[in-house]
């Protein structure tokens, strides 16, 4: 017998991690559409995501293969993530409701209303700056009452995130006339996502966590075999078990004090918030 939301389960939602979470979203009957589904659609994708994509619930491809948005709506997300800069391994994608409709009927207010927790937690677990609604579902959660035709391609904080409201993919596929204007859309988002980091500053635990991970991946590429034979003072691969006083004395840490020179200049191009 399973849990409902108002008792257990509801406490082990709030509480479960990404992966304990989709466990748990694998074997839920908490809506009528356990009863129809082949298989739950959990969300993938980098559970520290910066952008989440939350689209209306799976097809009939994602129905059978356990993950969102694999066919042809899925093909054209993966182009629209391409001209926003973004990518599958880079951001978060999941649906209001992790169950197929059948039919790929509208999801029913109270399916949304059994899924809403899980989608409650996994906002909470990946704590993304920017959330990108796709489609008239997941677009009512943070903007009720109105129209995707008036807002499309438009953001508004909520609860301190920057939301960004787009039409569905597929609607590109049903309208031919649409996709140019999503494509249009979503050449905006990495504009929504620099503003969202200059307005939401990570917390200076997040800083910390971010420049010292920011740090690692400087060394991976520095102590990398391939890329440490193209940058001239770089120590050779098996001087990796220099003590870390000598490593921080790789280029651009030498002096803090002497101006950067054009290789800082590259370097300063990166964000890291
Ligand atoms: S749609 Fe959500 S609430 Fe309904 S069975 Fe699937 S996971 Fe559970």
């Amino acid at each position: 017998m399973h849990e409902s939301m108002t008792d257990g389960g509801s406490a082990r939602v709030a509480t479960a991690s990404m992966s304990e979470l989709e466990a748990q979203i694998r074997t839920c009957q908490l809506c009528k559409l356990s009863k129809t589904r082949t298989r739950a659609v959990p969300g993938e994708g980098d559970v520290h995501a910066e952008v989440m994509f939350i689209g209306e619930g799976p097809g009939f491809n994602e129905d059978k293969q356990g993950r969102p948005f694999v066919g042809q709506a899925g093909s054209f997300l993966n182009e629209l993530l391409s001209i926003a800069g973004l990518d599958r391994q880079t951001a978060y994608i999941t649906n209001v409701v992790k169950c197929r409709p059948p039919g790929n009927r509208d999801p029913e207010p109270e399916e949304i209303t059994a899924c809403a927790p899980y989608l409650e937690r996994q906002m909470a677990l990946i704590n993304p700056r920017v959330i990108v609604t796709l489609g008239r579902f997941s677009m009512a959660r943070f903007f009720p009452g109105e129209k995707i035709s008036q807002i499309h391609g438009t953001a508004r904080v909520v609860n301190g995130r920057m939301c960004v409201a787009m039409y569905h993919p597929a609607a590109g596929l049903h309208q031919a006339s649409l996709a140019d204007t999503i494509r249009a859309d979503f050449r905006k988002l990495p504009v929504y996502v620099e503003q969202a980091r200059i307005m939401f500053q990570p917390s200076a635990e997040e800083a910390e966590e971010r420049v010292a991970a920011s740090e690692l991946a400087r060394e991976e590429v520095i102590y990398e075999p391939q890329t440490a034979a193209v940058l001239d003072d770089a120590p050779e691969p098996e001087a990796k078990d220099v003590q870390e006083g000598e490593a921080a004395a790789t280029p651009g840490n030498e002096d803090e004090n002497e101006p950067p020179d054009e290789k800082d200049g590259d370097y300063g191009q990166l964000t890291f918030f």
